[in-house]
């Protein structure tokens, strides 16, 4: 997200739930799993991860879905049901993530890394930097997080 000024706004499919987004992504990504696509709707989801702090429900009170659980919490808009954000169990005070296409303006998004590859959908290629064929462990994500913060400045010029 690199050209939009924050915070950013955001909100289901009807307007029944809002969200406001106040400071930087940590991590873009796509994810190509069979359970984001069904819930999705699509060939994979996208997802902006976000500090927990930095994001904020503004209108409405979202409803769970999905598998729920036990490890991810997705949250729906109680009257439209899009999946709005996720949050991780025992991880929900250090960040959400949010569904991509669900910012009023998602057009400066592009996913970094990518995974669950084993499962994409044959045509769909993605611009992602990074692959995994599943989902790569916990303990990797330090170093996402940082090659991410680089080359997110490199693209912004700073
Ligand atoms: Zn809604
Ligand atoms: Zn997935």
């Amino acid at each position: 997200m690199i050209d939009h000024e924050l915070p950013w706004e955001g909100g289901c499919r009807c307007g029944a739930l809002r969200f406001r987004v106040s400071a930087p992504e940590m991590l873009a990504s796509a994810c190509h799993c069979t359970g984001c696509q069904r819930m999705s709707g699509s060939a994979f989801s996208l997802t902006l991860t976000v500090p927990a702090q930095a994001f904020e429900v503004t209108k409405g009170e979202a409803v769970l879905g999905g598998a729920k659980g036990p490890i991810a919490h997705h949250h729906h808009c109680p009257e439209c049901l899009s999946w709005v954000y996720t949050t991780a169990e025992g991880m929900e005070d250090q960040f959400v993530n949010v569904r991509a296409t669900m910012l009023d303006d998602a057009r400066g998004f592009e996913p970094y890394l990518e995974v669950w590859t084993s499962e994409k959908l044959p045509w769909v290629t993605t611009p992602a930097e990074v692959s995994f064929e599943r989902e790569p462990d916990f303990s990797q994500y330090g170093r996402f997080l940082a090659d991410y913060a680089a080359w997110r400045a490199a693209r912004a010029g700073g």
